[in-house]
């Protein structure tokens, strides 16, 4: 029978005073039980408008009638024969603005709880029988990058008998799914056994292989590649480029992120220092701020997180700025940093602010901060985590002939449908297109770049 509750099955989380004290995943998941309950919410809408809002055409209904009918095996099958990693969608897609924002059931209470359903299917059947290689077509693709784009990309063209290597400047494969979004929101257990599907499929993964400097487009193409796709992301961070940002004590988050994450310095035998402060500014409010956030507070600190706009502006996905206030972080909005002061030994001991006004829409449609005269004041601080945005690192476009950049450092498509850069042979996607935007938007641009090489290398045949 259909559920009619106007809200979606709440999700087991651990308690907020569980959760700083470890970074332990802090969603749950939900029990079979709790899945059907959720999954009897949804309409089976003939027209599925949640599909649409899937940048991977997930075929939403019907992978959650397969849950209402306890098929779970049958969901699996449907969710995976379109997303490569759904235990990872699961937890970290803005669902919110994606598929659920299109669900019929949002009009009139909340939408059903499709992620949290994608991450039940996903984790019941991590350990099922992997897919089948398929037989070897006779063909080679590099891919620049083991994110979500180079993942999926590498993935697909693997399912089609092309036999794929990745290179990867990092130790660890993953990109920001490893070294960027914390343990407490995706177990790294969860990326390594998502991973292995590749493994399956028979790609391979050069890690400490730096397109650019290791070797370059031009050397994978003499090795007998046919088709390069970059997936390198935008790993370059920005500063807000106020004075005193030198200071001891100020990280970018990818710093901060990657110290904590990838190089678990919140062991407590880990050898990579970081600085264990009892205050901490971060200055962002996007998913990456909240990250940062969270890490402080969970090795030790108290966190003001600065923005410069109202809540309703703040981009971060809003699970994790629910949990974030639940973690006692302090939301300091409507304003913007002016300068960092420091000790005598060089070390941070002020973040001295603005106040701000919301003014008429910018270029972006978001309403633009403008400073109230007068206001500034100081926050106690020994730590500033800058989380306001990255762009493309610039190493493969400089390094790599025929390859345009638009004046942010992202890299130009020649032919957008087909996620063509300006030199023949040579896709990209993900945030080195984009700049900084979604898993999922990365994993779509992946899948049509793997399309697009297929039928370049089939055509010249
Ligand atoms: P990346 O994931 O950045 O991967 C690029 C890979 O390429 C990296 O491993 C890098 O080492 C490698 N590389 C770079 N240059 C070279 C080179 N020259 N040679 C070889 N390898 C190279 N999105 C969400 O949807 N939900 C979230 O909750 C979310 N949280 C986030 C939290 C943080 C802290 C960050 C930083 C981002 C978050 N995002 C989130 C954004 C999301 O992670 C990215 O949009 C996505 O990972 C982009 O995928 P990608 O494949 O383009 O690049
Ligand atoms: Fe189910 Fe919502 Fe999609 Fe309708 S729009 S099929 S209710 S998930």
């Amino acid at each position: 029978m259909a559920n009619k509750s106007l809200v979606k099955t709440p999700i087991p989380e651990l308690l907020p005073d569980e959760r700083i004290a470890s970074f332990s995943e802090v969603a749950l998941g939900y029990t079979p039980e709790q899945a059907k309950e959720e999954a009897d919410r949804c309409l089976s809408c003939k027209k599925s408008p949640c599909v649409a809002g899937c940048p991977v055409g997930v075929q939403i209904p019907e992978f959650i009638t397969k849950i209402q009918e306890g098929d779970i095996e049958g969901a699996a099958d449907i969710l995976k024969s379109k997303n490569l990693l759904p235990a990872i969608c699961g937890r970290v897609c803005p669902q919110e603005t994606q598929c659920e924002a299109l669900c019929l059931r949002g009009k009139k209470g909340e939408p059903v709880g499709v992620g949290r359903l994608e991450r039940f299917v996903a984790d019941q059947t991590l350990d099922a029988p992997p897919p089948a290689k398929p037989p070897a077509n006779g063909h080679k693709v590099a891919i620049v990058g083991s994110g979500p784009s180079g993942l999926t990309c590498a993935g697909e063209l693997a399912s089609k008998g092309y036999e794929v290597t990745i290179f990867e400047a990092l130790h660890k494969a993953g990109g920001v799914l490893v070294y960027g979004i914390p343990e407490f929101r995706l177990p790294k257990s969860i990326v390594a056994r998502e991973l292995k599907t590749l493994e399956h499929l028979g790609v391979v993964i050069k890690t400490n292989s730096i397109v650019g400097r290791t070797l370059t487009v031009d050397e994978l193409f003499a090795q007998g590649f046919e088709a390069v796709f970059i997936g390198s992301g935008a790993g370059l961070p920005s500063f807000l480029g106020i004075p005193g940002e030198a200071f001891n004590g100020v990280y970018s988050a990818n710093e901060y992120l990657t110290r904590i994450n990838l190089m678990k310095a919140y062991e407590k035998d880990s050898r990579t220092p970081v600085q264990r402060a009892k205050k901490v500014c971060v200055v962002g409010g996007g998913n990456v701020a909240m990250d940062a956030a969270r890490c402080a507070r969970r090795i030790g600190a108290e966190v003001t997180i600065v923005y410069r706009r109202t809540e309703k502006e703040l981009p971060a996905r809003l699970e994790e700025i629910h949990h974030a206030k639940e973690e006692g972080i302090v939301f300091k909005l409507l304003t913007n940093p002016l300068r960092i002061d420091a000790d005598e030994n060089g070390w941070v001991r002020n973040l001295r602010c603005q106040e701000m006004k919301l003014g008429e829409p910018d270029a972006s449609g978001r309403a633009r901060p403008i400073p109230v005269e007068g206001s500034e004041f100081d926050i106690e601080t020994e730590c500033v985590v800058m989380a306001i945005g990255n762009s493309p690192n610039p190493l493969i476009s400089q390094t790599t002939r025929g390859l345009e950049v638009n004046r942010r450092g992202c890299l130009v498509l020649a032919d957008e449908d087909k996620m063509l850069t300006t030199r023949a042979g040579v896709y990209a996607g993900g945030d080195a297109v984009t700049g900084a935007a979604t898993v999922i938007l990365a994993m779509g641009a992946g899948k049509t770049a793997a399309c697009s090489i297929d039928e370049y290398i089939q055509g010249k045949q």
